[in-house]
């Protein structure tokens, strides 16, 4: 937990007095140990505090060890504060290592303008006197121009600052936390807070640079919002435009400077409620007065690497702020990296004298001479290899140079001040020890019992409704409806109380992108206007994230409003529709092949063969009765119910003569049927049978309420075709969006036009509109619920009443009393428009009569050949002939369909031929 704030900002003020006069003094001292000549303080240095008087003398007692080599590295910085740090990190390095072999000798310029050119002169001077390493500049502009000077020069370049762009340059090291790993930890905080929405608030290019990689990652909704000065000098206008946007949930990059200046205007203008939820990027969030929102229940989270409760944190910030400063909790990252990076380069270039016995020489460097240093590469690849802890936890890297391995705290703001609340490693990811960000409601909080709340509704039917009466009416006793019905029911079972008031645009909450405002309903909840809004209210993602909302009280989806289909008029044809036409090309083939097969039956029965003249005993000749003709004859005669002269003799013909009349007698009757329902049942027509052919078709117009649920269903459709062109018409056609619903059934009433509307809406309409209905089936899926805003306390008690409701049954009889009963309902009384109409039958209808038909045929063929078998052998066995022989005659006579008459052998003659043999 960290001390009083105020105070300690207060004594960093002093402190950073305190570290330029430490500045002066040691730079006004003779700085030179070679000329080895007592110091002399100048004249104008003020008192200086004892933990300067113990560093500059450990500095000068350090100047008198003969062995010792100097090493003397350069500092680039923007500020003094930097310097100040680098300066102070030299001492330490020295007065932690007395009798080492090495000293570092400092030696800095500033580059505050981010001048490139002041950055280069300043760099070749620096060479010029022997550097052999180079901190900064902090300027992230020059520092790669100069990383290109160092690389050619061979001189170890060592960064401190936030660089997107790290190049893997050979002699750069970079002490910064990489930027691709800081962002998984933004990342993993804002998904462990579970935000679909989250807006990120910055206040220039280098914030919006440092954040960039964590707005392309992020996976959900995300805004970016600019911090930009107003007219007087505050943020306030901006941050008033995103509290009316209702947006909560907020990323922070700032700097370190105006981030408490930030976060008090946006208390100012009402932006640090329970409502609100900040994650605050920058590393010094610690070092910020954070006090002033302790209490405000805001949740504010944040990360720091330099651990302020550390004994060593503690003693550097002491070194730094002065003796008085208990704590570590000022100290900044930017000045915890420098003495880090210092003490690394020293570490590593003592290792490498002491154990590699490697000898570090420097000698100068002009920069516009070829020449180089030799022994960069190798200090450089042994810091790479070397891992320090130091005031930002333990210093080590990748191969590249790259700091990747590094512990973030996790920092919450509680009553108490700030407090660890859980870790991040780059290995492990996030550890929390607290999982829930907001405390569950007291009962007392929950309760809505003696509540007064404010409750807003649009006038629309039937959720909202002013009261049809001529009598005076005053405050809620004006409206009535199915929304205010049930908020009624909900206070009553709740005990709550409340006022009506009325949106008067009547939308119901559009999010406008060009003034970042909502309107309608759920703007009047953000604004604070209500705190609950009943109508028909649809739940979609992108008001959720601004308002709560219950559990909804009623499903539907979105739906086409268009006039009832008209019947078709009857068609000259109507008598061919009770078949398909697969089944009335089977008739016909079958027809004729029924035809064929009761000629060759015909011939092949020897029943079939008669005598033309019964009166002639002995015929000299028979005929049959089942030629081609006659046969076509016979099969058309019964399958028009007609009947012939002809009748089958033979058993093969007459049994498949009676199945041929069951077929007929069951298709004949199959379609007198249907056409009878074809005659009876009107078939209905609309011009379009779902959303897909209404976006094709161009004659009838269409649209949707302006600024609603189901415009922005179609705003929001992504890749799909379908939806994509309906809304480009949409777009196109502005006079086709209506004001209200009202007007939409309007005009589908008495225009070409069909309307997008929710089906419950739609059911209300057809009930009272006789002439319109419902096309297609529903696009969507979703309802509607009340709203209120986010993080409110009694939405789970709403939600539960809501459910009550539903399972008693309440909820349904609000809408039947509405949809069913009350103004002008039941008028279109049922009239059952949407029975099946006829449809013609099919091969599966009847397939079962021509397969009994198959069989039957079959069996008359089989029928036939035995029949004529049978008369032959009894013949053969009377005249004592040969079966073969004469079978194979009879098939001859048979093959030759052309032959209608068969002549009869007489039995004198049969006599003689006997004898013969
Ligand atoms: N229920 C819709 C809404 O909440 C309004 C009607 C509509 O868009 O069809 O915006």
């Amino acid at each position: 937990m960290r001390p009083s704030q105020t105070k300690i900002i207060k004594r960093r003020i002093d402190c950073r007095k305190h570290v330029q006069n430490l500045k002066i003094l040691i730079e006004s001292s003779s700085w030179n140990s070679a000329s080895a000549q007592t110091p002399v303080f100048s004249r104008n240095v003020p008192n200086p505090c004892p933990t300067m008087l113990f560093l500059v003398l450990l500095h000068l007692s350090s100047l008198n060890t003969i062995a010792t080599q100097e090493l003397r590295i350069g500092g680039l910085f923007q500020d003094e504060d930097d310097e100040a740090a680098f300066l102070l990190a030299t001492h330490i390095v020295n007065g932690k290592h007395p009798d080492s072999p090495l000293r570092l000798v400092h030696d800095s310029h500033l580059t505050r303008d981010h001048n490139t050119f002041t950055a280069y002169t300043k760099t070749c001077n620096l060479l010029e006197k022997g550097v052999v390493g180079i901190f900064g500049p902090s300027s992230v502009y020059s520092s790669a121009f100069i990383q290109t000077l160092l690389d050619r020069k061979e001189i170890p370049h060592i960064e401190t600052h936030w660089d997107r762009e790290l190049l893997r340059h050979n002699c750069l090291l970079n002490l910064h936390p990489h930027p691709s790993i800081l962002t998984r930890a933004f990342l993993d905080l804002v998904d462990q807070w579970g935000w679909k929405r989250v807006t990120v608030l910055y206040d220039d290019e280098e914030s919006l640079a440092r954040l960039s990689l964590f707005a392309s990652s992020y996976r959900h909704w995300l805004t970016l919002r600019r911090l930009y000065l107003d007219s007087h000098g505050t943020y306030r206008a901006v941050l008033t435009g995103i509290k009316k946007a209702g947006e909560t949930n907020f990323v922070v990059e700032c700097s370190v400077e105006v981030l408490g200046e930030v976060l008090k205007q946006a208390q100012q203008v009402g932006m640090m409620t329970e409502r609100h939820n900040y994650v605050i990027t920058n590393l010094d969030m610690q070092t910020v007065d954070l006090a002033p929102f302790q209490f405000s229940g805001t949740n504010i989270t944040g990360f720091r690497i330099v651990n302020p409760d550390s004994a060593y944190v503690e003693e550097i910030a002491q070194k730094i702020y002065g003796e008085e400063v208990q704590t570590g909790w000022n100290l900044r990252v930017k000045t915890a990296l420098i003495i880090d990076a210092v003490e690394l380069f020293y570490e590593a270039a003592l290792d490498l004298t002491l154990r590699e016995r490697f000898v570090i020489r420097s000698y100068p460097l002009l920069c516009n001479a070829t020449n180089n240093w030799d022994s960069g590469h190798t200090i450089v690849n042994y810091m790479k290899g070397k891992t320090v802890t130091g005031l930002t936890g333990v210093v080590h890297f990748d191969t590249e140079g790259f700091r990747r391995d590094f512990v973030l705290d996790i920092l919450e703001l509680t009553p108490d001040g700030l407090s660890k609340i859980g870790s991040w490693d780059s290995g492990v990811g996030l550890t929390i020890s607290r999982p829930k960000i907001f405390e569950a409601p007291t009962a007392d909080e929950a309760s809505l019992v003696n509540k007064t709340f404010t409750v807003i509704t649009c006038l629309t039917t039937p959720y909202g409704m002013l009261k049809e009466t001529t009598a005076q009416l005053t405050g809620n006793d004006r409206f009535e409806g199915f929304g205010i019905d049930l908020i009624e029911e909900l206070s009553q079972m709740l005990g709550f109380n409340y006022t009506i008031t009325i949106q008067d645009d009547g939308y119901n909450g559009d999010y406008n992108w060009t003034t970042n405002e909502w309107n309608g309903l759920i703007g009047a909840i953000i604004g604070g206007k209500a705190d609950l809004a009943i109508a028909d209210l649809t739940v979609t993602a992108e008001r959720e994230s601004a308002v709560d909302f219950t559990l909804q009280f009623m499903n539907l989806g979105i739906s086409i409003l268009y006039k009832k289909p008209k019947p078709v008029p009857p068609s000259l044809f109507m008598f061919v529709s009770p078949f398909s036409y697969t089944v009335w090309l089977l008739l016909l083939g079958t027809y004729f092949v029924v035809s064929l097969c009761f000629f060759v039956m015909g011939r092949l029965s020897p029943s079939e063969w008669t005598n033309p003249f019964p009166c002639v005993e002995e015929p000299e000749y028979l005929i049959n009765q089942f030629s081609i003709r006659n046969s076509l004859w016979f099969t058309i005669g019964s399958l028009m119910q007609q009947g012939t002269e002809i009748a089958p003799i033979g058993i093969s013909t007459r049994t498949a003569a009676g199945v041929w009349w069951f077929f007929t007698l069951i298709m004949v009757s199959s379609y007198t049927a249907n056409l009878a329902a074809f005659l009876t049942v009107e078939t209905l027509v609309t011009p379009f049978s779902n959303v897909k052919e209404l976006s094709e078709q161009t004659e009838i117009k269409y649209g949707a309420k302006r600024g609603g649920a189901t415009a922005n269903f179609f705003k929001n459709s992504g890749d799909d075709s379908v939806r994509s062109k309906i809304w480009k018409f949409m777009l196109a056609h502005d006079e086709e969006m209506t004001e209200n619903n009202e007007e939409g059934a309007e005009r589908t009433e008495k225009e070409h036009y069909a309307f997008f509307m929710e089906s419950t809406t739609i059911e209300y309409v057809v009930e009272r509109r006789c002439s319109l209905a419902s096309v297609g089936p529903p696009l969507d899926d979703k309802g509607y619920a009340i709203a209120m805003k986010k993080n409110s306390s009694y939405r789970n008690e709403l939600s539960a009443a809501i459910l009550k409701l539903q399972e008693t049954g309440r909820i349904a009889a609000l809408k039947e009393k509405w949809w069913k009963e009350k103004r002008g309902a039941g008028n279109c009384g049922g009239r059952g428009d949407e029975a099946a109409a006829a449809t013609p039958l099919n091969l599966q209808n009847v397939g079962g009569v021509f397969l009994v038909l198959f069989v039957g045929t079959v069996l008359g063929f089989i029928i036939s050949v035995v029949e004529l078998a049978l008369r032959i052998y009894l013949d053969t066995k009377k005249r004592k002939g040969c079966f073969r022989k004469e079978f194979v005659k009879e098939m001859k006579f048979f093959v030759r369909f052309k032959k209608n008459v068969k002549e009869v052998e007489s039995s004198k003659c049969h006599d003689e031929e006997q004898r013969n043999h």
